[in-house]
């Protein structure tokens, strides 16, 4: 009759000492993946956040940005407050070719 694999020397190691080293490890694989698990979906949720709040600042700034582009084009039409010179915007900004930016940055500090 022929020893069965479980009845040798190596047999014995593999069933007493290599199975339950193996179901230990991949007990071990298993927790970390959890936590991987739910590390992901934390981060996930914390991006799905950020890009919900940085869509809400950029339609808020796109508004502001309105406002102020409205409010640039009549401070252009008007002139210069100071000399009354013909204004001309660069970008953002306003600049008289006499005083430069001064005139209008007092104002842009006052909302
Ligand atoms: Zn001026």
């Amino acid at each position: 009759m022929a020893i069965e694999f479980f009845q040798t020397v190596m047999g014995q190691k593999f069933y007493g000492v290599d199975v339950p080293s193996i179901t230990k490890s991949l007990e071990l694989i298993a927790k970390h993946m959890g936590v991987l698990a739910q590390r992901i979906e934390r981060e996930e949720e914390a991006r799905q956040r950020y890009e919900k709040e940085r869509q809400h600042e950029m339609e808020k700034f796109g508004v502001d940005e309105g406002k102020n582009d409205e409010q640039q084009e009549k401070q252009a039409a008007g002139g210069c407050p100071k000399c009354g010179a013909k204004v001309e915007r660069h970008g953002n900004t306003l600049v008289c070719p006499n005083c430069g930016t001064e005139p209008f940055e007092k104002q842009e500090r006052q909302p």
